[in-house]
């Protein structure tokens, strides 16, 4: 029994050859899945009974089971999907009221080894890849169960997407050509694994990168994120620069403002210099609280501060807007299990 979702046209095609379908066939049923995408082969109704009957021998729509959906008071869907292997990630759907924009943000792995400190993910360790198909999966489970067109599809859910590059890559090729969603729609953000960043820049990927800054200083990121050990700011620095040589395209910032670790005037004095001669937008995070540790929300007085020095030093800058906390779907609260 063969699973179309995740299937390539081409693929489809050779499901259609074995049931001596035309190749039309393979692309109505291509559409159903991307763009409509049915629950139900029975849903695919310009297919005739018969050939949908053919079909339904041979084929099923997805193996992925929602275990959990939760909806926020704001409109932000979470989802805790289950694979086969009884492995489960979450998937968030984020809508912003003033856009026609709908943001999947999807997991690449199921937990992650990069242990922030700060991060709930992190506090898993790291349990395994997923596949491209299951990466896909993701997109498609919310547009099943909504009824809606993603528009956009940002790799901020569980996982460090570049530890798991070929599957997202892949998975990203899938978004572009069978979703139709514009590379320039699609973000993968990343601690800063600094040989993979090397990679994309090669590929001249036109997609978004994001990457997890979080520190003005190798002092207070050593502190936050253990890669720094491994690939440190200086080395992050020249990674960055080569990638917006190379695609010409300019980087987003991820900034985590925790109150008085990384949110003061002196932070921004040394973020601002450390990023004079980059050329990128600035992402501020607000951090949100997980489970037990010292970090704290900073003040909307600092953020509004540190926003303000950040733009005196020439950048762009905005705070991202925290979506759906009440359900813990908000960034850093993705822990992929029922209960905490
Ligand atoms: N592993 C990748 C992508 C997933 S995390 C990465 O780290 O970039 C997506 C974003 O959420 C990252 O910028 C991450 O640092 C941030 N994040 C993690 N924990 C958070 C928390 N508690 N509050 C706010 N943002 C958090
Ligand atoms: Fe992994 Fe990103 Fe969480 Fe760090 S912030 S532990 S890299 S998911």
């Amino acid at each position: 029994m063969k699973t179309l979702s995740g299937l390539t046209q081409k693929e489809i095609e050779q499901i259609t050859d074995e049931l001596k379908a035309s190749k039309f066939r393979a692309r109505q049923i291509h559409n159903w899945i991307y763009l409509k995408s049915v629950s139900s082969i029975d849903e695919m109704t310009d297919l005739s009974v018969k050939f949908r009957e053919e079909l339904k021998a041979v084929a099923k729509i997805s193996d992925v089971k929602i275990k959990v959906k939760q909806v926020s008071s704001d409109g932000t869907i979470k989802y805790l999907l289950e694979y086969p292997d009884g492995e489960c990630v979450e998937t968030v759907l984020m809508r912003f009221d003033n856009r026609a924009n709908l943001t999947a943000c999807v997991s690449s792995q199921v937990g992650c080894a990069v242990n922030c400190s700060f991060c709930a993910t992190g506090k898993r360790g790291f349990i395994r890849n997923l596949t491209y198909k299951e990466i896909i999966e993701q997109v498609l489970t919310i547009q099943r169960d909504t009824g809606l067109k993603v528009t956009n599809v940002v790799f901020m859910g569980q996982g460090e997407p570049l530890l798991n590059l070929e599957n997202v890559l892949k998975a990203m090729e899938i978004f572009n050509e069978d979703f139709q969603i514009g590379a320039r729609r699609l973000t993968v953000s990343t601690s800063g694994i600094v040989p993979q960043i090397n990679k994309l820049a090669d590929l001249d990927m036109q997609s978004t990168l994001a990457i997890s800054l979080h520190a003005p200083n190798h002092i207070i990121r050593q502190q936050l994120m253990q890669i720094e050990n491994k690939y440190p700011m200086e080395e992050l620095k020249k990674a960055m620069k080569n990638y917006v040589d190379k695609t010409g395209r300019r980087i987003t910032i991820e900034y985590l403002l925790i109150k008085d670790l990384n949110d003061t005037v002196e932070s921004a004095k040394e973020l601002a210099y450390y990023l004079r001669d980059i050329k990128c937008n600035i992402n501020l995070i607000p951090y949100n609280p997980t489970e037990k540790n010292d970090y704290k929300k900073p003040s909307n007085n600092s953020i509004m501060k540190f926003k303000y020095l950040m733009e005196h030093s020439g950048k762009k800058v905005t705070v991202r807007l925290e979506r759906g906390a009440d359900i813990d779907a908000a960034c850093g609260q993705l822990r992929g299990k029922v209960s905490a």
